[in-house]
Formats: C-alpha cells, structure tokens, sequence
C-alpha cells in the first residue's frame, strides 16, 4: 500500500463519536470528534456518521492523501458478515444496514464492527496485547464486555454477540442485572454499579452521584464502605476474569474502558485475586490499556485494511 493511502474511521458511542484518517501502518492522521445525539433517533444519527466520513474522506484528498476504505464501529449486536448493526440500547439501531449504506454514499469498501471486539483488536495489535497472540481485551465501564483476539482476529460469535463477559452470573443471590437475571457480573463489577451500589448502602440518594473513580479513592483513603464496595467489584471481576481465563487460556488480559483509568488501584488487587483463582490454568498477565479511547476508532481503520487484506503490511511496522 501506497504511503499517502488512509482509513476513514468512525467509532460511534452513545454520547459522542471518535474519527480519525488512519494510515495502514495504524498511526492515525487526523482525529475529529462529534456528538452523536441519540436523541435525535436513529436516522439522523445514520446522516452524521455519513456526513462525517465524507467530511474526512475529502479532507483526506484535499491533504494529498487517499482513502481506500471506510471502517465504522458501533455498540450493541453487530452482525458484521452483513455489514448491519443489528440492535443498540443507547443508539437505537435496529437492523440498520450501515456498511452498505456507507458504501453507497461514499464509493469505498466499508467494514462495520463492533466497539468493543474492534476496540479488542486494536489493543492486540497496536496497544497493551501487542505481541502476545492470544488476548482478552475487557472493557469496563457502565457495562462489561469484552473481545477474544486470537492472532490479531476478534471472535465475532454465530450470532455477532461474543464476548458478553459482563452477563456471566458470579453472584446468583446478587442485584439484578439490566439483562433481567440476577447477579451478572456486570449488576456487580461495572463502573456504573460500583457508583450505584456505593451510594445505595451509603443512603446517597440520587442515582450516578458517585464514580466508581471517587469508591476508588474513598477506599484508598481508608473508608470502610469504599473499601467494601470496591473489594466486592475487585472479587466479581476475578471470578468473571477466572471464567474467561478457563475458556480461552490466553497470554494477556488487558483491561479497558472508565474503570482501568483507577490503574494500581483496580490492578493490584485484582491480580492477587485472580493469582488465589488460578489452579492448573496458566495466569494471565493483567495489564491497562494502551490506546485510551482511541482504541475503536483505530480498531474500526484495522478492520477495514484487514478487509482489503493489508493486515501484514500494517503489523510488521
Ligand atoms: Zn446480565
């Protein structure tokens, strides 16, 4: 590939989008940001992400470059074989058919994916997994879910919903999780029930009061409750990490999203409780991510070269 040829990328979130122009060797070019504005429904939502890349697509021409492809990651059920995303809660995707529509509107092969199995494979490939072949990228934030990366290629499932990490039950007498079962990992382990279950037992009224990152802090300063919630969440996700680990053996889990901006304060503990879990199985290394909120927007642009077939090209720089 050609050094002036780039990616359109768009990673696209309920509350705002990551773009960026990305070089096949991953180096993003040019990064913009936009609101997303679900509230607006679905189809103007669809206008934006359309509108932008081609906004991109012709400030990558007017700087000399050329963009041979466009990659799109989106949250909720991706059926990425079709190029449609299929459900979102926080979107409002229903059965939209993005890639063809984006190929349609922009003339250039288009990949969708999905946030987080892209954001997976970023890490693997250019972040906190590089080298280890075979990784678990977690992500936590208001939810929990993850992507299976086995040499740079994501685990996408039959049905495009692997990784549903934050739905495995650890706690069968626990709060009920928004799927409708009780004790999912997530009920337990999300940044945003962390928050939830710290202000429910310390009578704090209003719901989102507190982060995660403030539990974090109060138990670090030694308040027995923090200390409490935080080591309930720090004991779910090593059961839920044993689990993954039990099913997938990999080299390295890296951990992602809002909760793994807490660093030593989430990862120490956590691999001490994941060390006392492991038997037989191997012990991963636990490490942060790399790429910050890049992540799937840099995913998104990987998963359009791999569609051209440039993946060799781009991991040997
Ligand atoms: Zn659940």
């Amino acid at each position: 590939m050609d050094a002036d040829r780039v990616v359109v990328a768009l990673d696209v979130g309920g509350t705002g989008m990551k773009c960026a122009l990305v070089r096949p060797d991953g180096v993003a070019v040019r990064t913009e940001r936009h609101p997303t504005d679900a509230t607006r429904g679905p189809d103007a939502v669809v206008g934006t992400i359309l509108d932008v890349a081609v906004g991109l697509a012709d400030k990558a021409r007017a700087d000399g470059l050329t963009p041979v492809a466009v990659g799109i990651a989106v949250p909720g059920v991706v059926d990425e074989a079709r190029g449609v995303a299929v459900w979102s809660a926080n979107v409002g995707f229903r059965d939209v058919p993005l890639r063809d529509l984006a190929v349609s509107r922009l003339g250039l092969p288009t990949a969708l994916g999905h946030d987080v199995r892209v954001g997976g494979l970023a890490e693997a490939r250019l972040g906190a997994g590089r080298g280890a072949g075979h990784v678990l990228f977690v992500a936590i934030g208001t939810g929990i879910a993850a992507a299976h990366v086995v040499d740079g290629a994501a685990a996408v499932g039959a049905h495009g919903a692997a990784g549903e990490i934050g739905h495995i039950m650890v706690r069968p007498d626990g709060p009920r999780c928004g799927c409708g079962r009780p004790g999912c990992l997530e009920a337990v382990a999300s940044a945003a029930a962390i928050g939830r279950r710290y202000a429910d037992q310390a009578g704090e009224s209003t719901d989102g009061a507190v982060t995660a990152a403030e539990v974090a802090e109060r138990a670090a300063a030694g308040e027995p409750l923090a200390g409490r919630v935080w080591q309930e969440a720090v004991e779910a996700l090593a059961d839920g990490l044993a689990t993954g680990q039990a099913l997938f053996d990999v080299a390295t889990i890296v951990l992602g999203g809002g909760l793994a901006q807490a660093g030593d304060r989430l990862l120490t503990p956590l691999r001490a409780a994941l060390h006392e879990r492991m038997t037989f199985h191997r012990e991963p290394r636990l490490v942060a991510a790399a790429l910050g909120d890049e992540a799937g927007c840099l995913g998104a642009a990987l998963l359009a070269l791999d569609a051209l077939g440039v993946r060799d090209h781009q991991e040997k720089r």
